[in-house]
């Protein structure tokens, strides 16, 4: 049976390690991190998200704000706000609540936050800087799972084969990236690639980050491959949240897993903190 990877352990230490930084600000008389989320219109899932994010930012010592823009709101009002939140000197970091509504081009919203407030890395800038590995900050939930991974490979990723379900701009892509730097060698696949069974069982490291619950099970796996499950699934029929992996199922044949809940989930809330005090600094 695989080792269960505790996310919210290595949540913890992050925390624990960003409060002290915030106190040291505190101290120096310098500047707070403040992060201010935008939201257009309303989602539920995006609400419960942003409420733990304020929660936990609190118990940080890091301000948090939450701006609610109506749903029709145009592009150009979007821009305006978003401008002049950056040119507010309290402000260090803009978040821009996903999703937007459907009149909206994410990426023209998007890349109206200048990259030194960009604390989720979701800008061009900030993706250019993870390919060239010039990166400050990280996008969150890829960092989160290079964090969960770490902690399963103390011996660290140098030739591991890591194959990514999933190739969004937020988590598969700059996992790959990532990746890479760390001298691993990734390989990304997506609902073109052929064969995702055999290509999952040729890898060391399976990271499933697509949205689909059961979409990995037992059989696609190598034994004793490391499994870390970046989904998040509501089942409505059920109450529950799942990941992308048939836990029971992989945990019988890897040597770690990541839980859902209680794995990604929690570090990716603890890394958001850490880059708010990061852009801070
Ligand atoms: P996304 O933008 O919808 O991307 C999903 C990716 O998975 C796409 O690249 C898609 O391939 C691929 N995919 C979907 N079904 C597949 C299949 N059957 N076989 C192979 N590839 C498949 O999703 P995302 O924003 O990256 O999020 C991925 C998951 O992570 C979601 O469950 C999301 O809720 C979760 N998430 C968790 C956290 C956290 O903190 N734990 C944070 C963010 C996201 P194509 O490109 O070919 O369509």
């Amino acid at each position: 049976m695989a080792l269960t990877i505790d996310g919210k352990a290595i949540a913890k230490q992050i925390r624990q390690e960003v409060k002290s930084g915030v106190a040291a600000l505190l101290q120096e008389k310098a500047r707070i991190p403040k992060i201010v989320a935008v939201e257009i219109g309303h989602d539920d899932a995006s609400e419960s998200y942003t409420r733990n994010q304020a929660r936990t930012a609190e118990r940080l010592g890091i301000h948090h704000r939450l701006d609610s823009l109506p749903a029709d709101a145009p592009f150009s009002a979007v821009k305006e706000h978003l401008n002049d939140l950056a040119a507010d000197p309290k402000v260090t970091g803009i978040m821009l609540q996903m999703p937007l509504p459907s009149h909206l081009d994410e990426s023209a919203c998007r890349a109206q936050i200048p990259l030194a407030l960009d604390v989720e890395a979701v800008t061009p800038e900030a993706a250019g800087r993870v390919l060239q590995n010039t990166h400050t900050v990280a996008p969150c939930t890829a960092m989160a799972a290079m964090l969960c991974l770490e902690s399963a490979c103390p011996e660290g990723l140098s030739g591991l084969t890591v194959a990514i379900v999933g190739r969004s701009g937020i988590v598969g892509r700059p996992l790959a990236m990532l990746l890479l730097h760390a001298n691993a060698t990734p390989i990304i696949c997506h609902t073109r690639t052929k064969d995702l069974a055999s290509t999952l069982r040729s890898a060391d490291v399976v990271i499933a980050a697509a949205g689909r619950p059961n979409l990995v099970t037992g059989d696609m796996v190598s034994n004793g491959a490391i499994a870390i499950d970046v989904g998040t699934n509501w089942i409505e029929s059920e109450n529950r949240l799942v990941g992308d992996m048939d836990f029971e199922g992989v945990a019988a044949k890897a040597s770690a897993i990541t839980p859902v809940p209680g794995g990604v989930g929690p570090v990716t809330v603890a890394v958001l903190m850490r880059n708010a005090l990061i852009l801070a600094q």
